[in-house]
């Protein structure tokens, strides 16, 4: 029996809602593992996912492309939002301290996770495909053992 769940989304907004649907349910620890090409929505679901765990200022969600690492505070916990897409190798992972905040128990989401080189032992792992300009694939399922 598999926990893999698939939905198709036809707009930025359906992605957000359920991002923040899931998102409403999480208690820490939570690593969400996000795959899918540059503009897939990655972000998208990450400001749906912070809406959810009720973040209110949603403008501060964006690609950590630069910063490598944003934390939100949200009243649900911290959320840390990793990009390893220039952060690719294992001695840059550790440098910005990734093994340290996976390692503690609270929010993490991982845009470009193909690229993670630090072990997590459980995560969610949400991939979303592009179908057409504006309709997704979302699959989003359990797994553990993941990163080296
Ligand atoms: P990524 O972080 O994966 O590179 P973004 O979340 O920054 O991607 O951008 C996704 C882009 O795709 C946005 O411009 C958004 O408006 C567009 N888009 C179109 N349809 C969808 C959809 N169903 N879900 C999410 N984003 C969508
Ligand atoms: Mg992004």
């Amino acid at each position: 029996m598999t926990k893999k769940k698939t939905y198709i989304t036809k707009s930025e907004e359906e992605t957000f809602q359920l991002g923040e649907k899931f998102a409403a349910k999480w208690n820490p620890p939570m690593t969400v593992l996000l795959r899918g090409d540059l503009g897939a929505g990655k972000t998208v679901l990450t400001r749906g996912f912070s809406s959810g765990l009720g973040l209110e200022d949603l403008s501060l969600v964006h690609s950590p492309t630069f910063s490598l690492v944003n934390i939100y505070e949200t009243p649900s916990g911290s959320l840390y939002h990793i990009d390893l897409y220039r952060l690719d190798n294992s001695k840059e992972q550790y440098s910005v301290g990734l093994d340290e905040i996976l390692g503690e128990p609270g929010f993490v989401v991982i845009e470009w996770s193909e690229k993670l080189k630090i072990p997590v032992s459980e995560y969610l792992l949400v991939d979303i495909r592009v179908l057409d300009d504006d309709s997704r694939e979302i699959s989003l399922e359990p797994g553990s053992g993941a990163g080296y």
